[in-house]
């Protein structure tokens, strides 16, 4: 437990927002499990019921793993269960933070920097403004990666 920001990984589902009259669809960050949104500019916090900071007895927190290596894991998994536009990122942790061996539990999260993974992209999608769109609405250093999500 600690109250210094602490870096971990993670994985997010792209919510792609498709504007009427023909404008070019925007993208932002949605958690893989819940149907939790990522407010660009505005950190994002535990939300549970019975408590303000993760607990041990609860399932309760931002969750993030400690390697890149396992958050393309948890990419793959997510999408085997659902194909759906993934990214994986850096993402800073701070408040309460719960340290396990695989990862942690967070009270407060913002995204650090974002990969695309591009093969996973609706066609729809233009990588090239997907990056751009993320980087101007998170305010972070965003890549496109090619990694083989294949199952
Ligand atoms: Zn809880």
């Amino acid at each position: 437990m600690t109250s210094n920001a602490i870096r971990g990984w993670r994985a997010w589902r792209l919510g792609v927002f498709e504007p009427s009259g023909g404008d070019a669809p925007e993208v932002f960050l949605r958690s893989c499990v819940h149907d939790a949104y990522w407010t660009p500019r505005e950190a994002v916090s535990s939300r549970c019921v019975e408590h303000v900071r993760p607990s041990l007895l609860c399932g309760c927190g931002i969750y993030a793993v400690k390697t890149r290596a396992a958050a393309l894991e948890w990419a793959q998994t997510t999408a085997r269960a659902m194909p759906m536009p993934l990214v994986i990122g850096e993402v800073n942790l701070w408040g309460r933070v719960l340290q396990f061996s695989s990862g942690y539990r967070a009270q407060h999260a913002y995204p650090y920097s974002l990969e695309v993974l591009d093969d996973v992209l609706p066609r729809e999608l233009d990588p090239k403004l997907v990056v751009r769109q993320l980087r101007d609405a998170y305010v972070v250093d965003v890549t496109r990666v090619r990694p083989r999500l294949a199952a």
